[in-house]
């Protein structure tokens, strides 16, 4: 058989000023064709895993792209409807669709980028079976369910099954085309907005319900996948999703989504995060300081985080920390192009003041960003390119872009022309710091930097400095978004939950 793949990832940020135009995909935009096969074939994604099981049982397989970009605004209409273009033209002749999506994808034509596509795609080959690979941020939608036959998502986060589930999904469409299992789905969507910070698979509620999944599928279900949605995103229904998948059993396969959506309801608070002031958190952090043991005090300022969709440029959490008076702080990346450009002109050991951060208005919220001089020395400058040897993308290669270190009484502010995740600690020893051996880490992170630097730590403050990846939604103007839904309306109720 002759089987379509497509790899088209975007968790799309609707309050996020960051544009996502084509070229926002990849390195350098797209792959096409042979080259996004030859890119994706033995990497740890789900695409490679379709690649990997579909040619081991026989079959061609066709890429039509790969087409990856981190978080940000709405796709971009042109991107969006191109990509899709791509994707149905490359499904001329194929008997079966295996897609590695994200899941919360919006543009600027489509609230539902994912069930726009797969709408497309089943009126172009409407006998071909339909698998897909989703993010466990994904957000389902009644187009995804209507024009699917097979939907997995991942069962980790931080995410680190994303081959794993991609052969999930392979192995269940591979079992349908054979003729041996009869695929059918059950899906419940909770009027519950869940928070990022709140769904990692390690503990709480959210670690319950993937256990949950896990023990539907022992049970005979075929997948089993609680998807947490993406919340920031003005659209009709960003909510938390359960997916299961059974062999011709609709009763069960309902059964078990009441069950997992149950016990999901029940526990709606523990999918909640709760903020505290800026100010309470950082006179916490001066506290835990000051508590024996060894390594920083760790200041993650989710509220600004470049996966989620921040411009990490927002500067609050500094500048609150500055003013309380803390001092030996490491912090960076902060993106500003325009500050690096000019602590590189003045030159290391050059003193200045600078206008850092700040300068990118978050209109959707409402905010107009007033730039704040920082006044130092300039201490170092680099290349801004390390690789990483922590355990995610180990020995990927990252390019931050020129990068400036600013040396200010209480702290060591690394500016950079990109946004950064901190994938490792070579974000910091690439420029001669030593992260380990400061007071305080103020990081741009809310979930990827822990798997390194919370070891490391004394302890971790969440820190809420006001971004566009706040946890706190009261300050995010929605406009399409369904009501009620949970915690806005706290009334909300387990029957609006069914409908
Ligand atoms: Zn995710």
């Amino acid at each position: 058989m002759k089987i379509l793949l497509a790899r088209l990832n975007h968790e799309t940020n609707t309050f996020s000023p960051v544009p996502t135009p084509l070229q926002s995909f990849g390195d350098n935009g797209p792959l096409y064709g042979n080259e996004a096969y030859l890119a994706s074939k033995g990497t740890r994604t789900g695409i490679a895993a379709y690649i990997d099981l579909l040619e081991q049982a026989g079959h061609q397989v066709v890429v039509a792209c790969s087409a990856t970009a981190n978080p940000s605004g709405r796709v971009a209409a042109e991107a969006y409807t191109h990509l899709c273009d791509v994707i149905v033209a490359a499904a001329e002749g194929c008997d079966a669709v295996a897609l590695d999506l994200h899941g919360a994808m919006v543009a600027e034509n489509s609230d539902d980028g994912e069930g726009d596509l797969l709408e497309r795609l089943r009126t172009t080959l409407p006998k071909a079976p339909i698998a897909v690979a989703f993010d466990l941020h994904g957000k389902i939608s009644e187009k995804t369910m209507a024009n699917s036959d097979i939907v997995v998502s991942f069962k980790t986060y931080p995410h680190i099954d994303m081959y794993e589930t991609g052969a999930h999904a392979a192995r269940l469409l591979l079992d349908m085309i054979n003729q041996t299992i009869k695929p059918t789905m059950a899906w419940r969507r909770l009027p519950l907005l869940s928070h990022t910070l709140c769904s990692r698979t390690d503990i709480g509620a959210m670690h319950e319900a993937v256990e949950l999944a896990r023990a539907a599928e022992a049970a005979g279900m075929l997948g089993v996948s609680v998807l947490a949605g993406f919340s920031l995103a003005d659209i009709a229904a960003p909510c938390i999703s359960v997916v299961v998948i059974s062999n011709a059993d609709q009763q069960a396969a309902e059964q078990f989504a009441d069950l997992i959506a149950g016990f999901i309801w029940d526990n709606r608070e523990g999918f909640v995060y709760k903020s505290e002031s800026l100010a309470a958190s950082l006179q916490q952090a001066q506290k835990l300081a000051q508590a024996p043991g060894a390594g920083p005090v760790l200041l993650l300022d989710h509220g600004d985080n470049c996966m989620s969709g921040g411009t990490c440029d927002d500067m609050n959490v500094l500048h609150e920390a500055l003013a309380q008076g803390l001092e030996d702080i490491v912090v960076g990346p902060i993106c500003d192009p325009e500050a690096v450009n000019l602590l590189i002109e003045a030159g290391v050991g050059a003193t200045m003041t600078v206008a850092v951060g700040d300068k990118v208005p978050l209109t959707q919220l409402g905010i107009s960003t007033t730039p704040r001089n920082l006044t130092g020395i300039v201490a170092r400058i680099t290349d801004g390119e390390y690789v990483i040897s922590g355990p995610t993308y180990t020995g990927q290669r990252i390019r931050m872009g020129r990068t400036a270190l600013l040396q200010l009484p209480q702290a060591l502010v690394m500016v950079t022309e990109t946004p950064q995740e901190h994938w490792d600690l070579g974000i910091f020893s690439h420029i001669g710091i030593d992260a380990t051996a400061h007071r305080f880490v103020l990081l741009k992170s809310r979930m990827y930097c822990r798997p390194v630097f919370v070891p490391l730590a004394k302890a971790v403050v969440e820190c809420d400095g006001g971004g566009v990846t706040s946890s706190d939604y009261s300050r995010f103007p929605y406009r399409k978004l369904s009501r009620p839904v949970y915690p806005f309306d706290l009334d909300t109720t387990w029957a609006s939950a069914m409908s």
